[in-house]
């Protein structure tokens, strides 16, 4: 019998309605602003008085590889888990982009019985949030070509602006275009480059805001360009971050939703992973503490990317350091980093697993430097063989790591207890977590920190346009921000192509942008898409809906 797809368990599920998931967290209506009858808006200043006491529960993987590893589904299914044995817990998750659920990858609500709902409205438009951070976004990319059409006071170069305009969509052909052509009453021509939405600063500073004020004049710190005379123009040069939080008003409160067994889960932000730090909102965070006793967040990728940019982007900012780390393991990922083929991996290879650990390794060893022993959740999939599992776990028993097999995609929250015992195991004696730099190193030391005790490679080679910018970073003063690296998730090394734990590569940094509003500098290394391309057969070759609404094909 087949397994029914995800959307098919979705779309069968029977929904709470969203004021009694509230009401159990102890929010009243008067801090909820329900949109439908299944989603809401939480009014976080209502719960100011509160402390955010609840303990962090941080869910990471190993190197991702095209086998796929369930961070998100392994997020829904501890949450289940935990309050299936009595811990009151809320799971805070990024919202989905549009680009990745129409091309290739698919949504981002978890999978099998470990899913968000509504999935369909979550995956979609949800509450409006990436359309307001699209809208905010695009009304400052107006304003400064507006700025230069009514005489450029500024003295804005048009060759200099460094601030892109937005869509949610996979795109390729707005990757690079001219615009104001048509003569003087249609603008300046200049060269554009859209950008995806969730690889905005907009969208990296609407997760890093603790409130409306912190929001605006985040928004107002936006470096967007320099002048004729090299000086950089901000937000609040043009004059617009007023506006912009206008837009982001409903935004920037977090979602509340409902896990398939109707649990609560704060669904709220979503940069991506890379070129941004790939964690959801900080306000969702913060109060889903105040409302649970514990909260299961992930981070975007392996833990060299997300996990690292918890604790040196996220964390220092809003001081919420993870009390325990899951890390989430697959005999298929760990397979291919053994050197098995994606097309080979359903038949039995201890011996590529055993070689795959290295990767592991390396991740475990580095939540270790961090100050936290991780739990091993082993994400189980139908192919995977006896043997493998046992050889797995058994390589978690001799590093004493706690470990469970996790059958939460098959069977719900039924499926972690065993997991959700561990994880409650480990918060007893809560991790002592800390970044991996000290915030007073410069940029340069920073990425150097990075290599060295994250990547584990020898060294860093800077380009002369990187030197340059390291150069002039110091001289404006932005040398001491905490640094968010764009590198490939497949790789510990800039090279994609080199999986488990390569050894002896240096990192090549091609480029850095500063963003003074999110408040760190973005490292560039090898090619990192700001705007994806649709794949030969995209999704949405495959969504369909009925003449009374039913929607198929979305994942
Ligand atoms: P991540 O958050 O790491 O990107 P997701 O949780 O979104 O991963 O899962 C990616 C895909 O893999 C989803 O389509 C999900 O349904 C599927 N998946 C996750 N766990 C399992 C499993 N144990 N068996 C089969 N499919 C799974």
């Amino acid at each position: 019998m087949s397994h029914p797809s995800d959307i098919e368990i979705a779309s069968a599920a029977t929904l709470r309605p969203i004021t009694d998931v509230a009401h159990d967290l102890g929010l009243g209506d008067d801090a909820l602003y329900p949109i439908g009858h299944h989603m809401a808006k939480i009014d976080a200043e209502q719960l100011n008085d509160r402390p955010a006491a609840g303990k962090v529960v941080l869910v990471t993987a190993l190197t991702p590889t095209p086998a796929g590893e369930g961070k998100s589904t392994m997020t829904v299914g501890l949450t289940d888990g935990l309050n299936r044995i009595g811990v009151k817990t809320a799971a805070a998750l990024r919202e989905p982009s549009l680009g990745p659920v129409f091309g290739m990858k698919g949504g981002a609500t978890g999978g099998g019985y470990a899913q968000v709902v509504p999935m369909e409205d979550i995956n979609l438009h949800f509450t409006g949030d990436f359309h307001a951070i699209t809208s905010a976004n695009n009304l400052l990319a107006a304003s400064i070509d507006n700025h230069i059409q009514q005489g450029n006071a500024l003295g804005i170069d048009p060759r200099r602006i460094d601030f892109r305009r937005v869509l949610d969509m996979n795109d390729r052909a707005l990757r690079q275009v001219v615009i104001g052509l048509g003569g003087p009453a249609q603008g300046v021509p200049r060269e554009e480059q859209f950008t995806i939405t969730v690889a905005s600063e907009v969208m990296a500073i609407l997760c890093l805001a603790t409130d409306l004020e912190d929001l605006k004049s985040r928004l107002g710190r936006i470096t967007v360009a320099s002048t004729y005379d090299r000086q950089p123009v901000t937000v609040d040069d043009i004059g617009v971050a007023a506006a912009m939080t206008v837009l982001l008003k409903r935004a920037i409160q977090p979602n509340l939703v409902q896990t398939l067994e109707g649990n609560p889960a704060l669904i709220h932000g979503g940069p991506f992973a890379n070129i941004a730090h790939g964690c959801s909102s900080v306000r969702a965070t913060q109060t889903a503490r105040q409302l649970a006793d514990v909260v299961v967040t992930e981070a975007g990728f392996g833990a060299d990317l997300g996990a690292e940019k918890f604790l040196d982007i996220k964390a220092p900012q809003a001081d919420c350091y993870p009390d325990a780390v899951v890390m989430v393991a697959t005999v298929r990922a760990l397979k291919m980093h053994g050197g098995v083929a994606k097309e080979d991996l359903k038949a039995e290879d201890v011996d590529a697993l055993r070689r795959g650990l290295a990767n592991l390794d390396r991740h475990v060893s580095t939540m270790q430097r961090a100050g936290a022993e991780p739990v091993i959740a082993i994400n189980a999939f139908v192919h995977d063989t006896a043997a493998e599992v046992a050889a797995l776990r058994a390589w978690c028993e001799e590093r004493g790591l706690r470990s469970a097999v996790v059958e939460a995609w098959a069977r719900g929250g039924a499926g972690a207890t065993d997991l959700a015992q561990q994880v409650s195991g480990a918060l007893e004696q809560p991790a002592q977590m800390r970044s991996f730099y000290a915030a007073e190193l410069t940029v340069e030391e920073k990425i150097r920190t990075l290599v060295t005790e994250v990547y584990r490679g020898d060294g860093v080679e800077f380009s002369t346009t990187a030197r340059r910018k390291l150069a002039e970073y110091a001289r404006q003063g932005w040398d001491r921000l905490p640094v968010c690296v764009a590198k490939t998730q497949y790789s510990f090394s800039d090279d994609p192509s080199l999986r488990g734990a390569p050894e002896g590569f240096s990192l090549t940094v091609r480029d850095l942008q500063v963003r003074t509003g999110a408040g760190f500098v973005v490292v560039l290394t090898g090619d990192i898409m700001t705007m994806p391309g649709l794949p030969k057969h995209p999704a949405a070759l495959d969504m369909n809906i009925t003449a009374d609404g039913v929607v198929s094909g979305l994942s």
